[in-house]
């Protein structure tokens, strides 16, 4: 369930490159191409879904979600926190329309922080 013209569909099958941080069956993590923090890491499930609002079937939510400490375990920030982040729609400023959890951290944050 993927799309031939979306972007981290390109990026999970290979087609275009990227940096790889984590993988299993049901999600692909790899570091943002213009990280906003020291760790700025992308995880989107295998599957396409526009966002978080387009009928993603809950267990494969979990699994998106379940892969967020083992990102912040591989990036070493899982003890001194991080913040996870989740665009929803142009309007709150989602660019990429291909769902995916930012992990980002390495520095103290502020709320007005990304
Ligand atoms: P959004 O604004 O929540 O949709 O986040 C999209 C993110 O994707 C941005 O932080 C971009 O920097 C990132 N991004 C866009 N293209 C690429 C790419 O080719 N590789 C890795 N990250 C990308």
């Amino acid at each position: 369930m993927q799309r031939d013209d979306c972007l981290f569909c390109k990026i999970i099958r290979g087609e275009i490159p990227s940096s790889k941080v984590y993988e299993d069956e049901y999600v692909y993590a790899f570091d943002d191409v213009s990280p906003q923090m020291p760790v700025h890491t992308l995880i989107v499930p295998k599957n396409h879904y526009d966002n978080i609002a387009a009928g993603i079937p809950v267990e494969e939510l979990g699994h998106l979600f379940a892969a967020v400490e083992k990102v912040a375990d591989i990036k070493g920030v899982r003890e001194q926190g991080f913040r996870t982040l989740v665009n929803t729609g142009a309007h709150a400023g989602q660019t990429v329309f291909h769902l995916h959890v930012h992990v980002l951290g390495g520095a103290p944050m502020n709320s007005g922080d990304p």
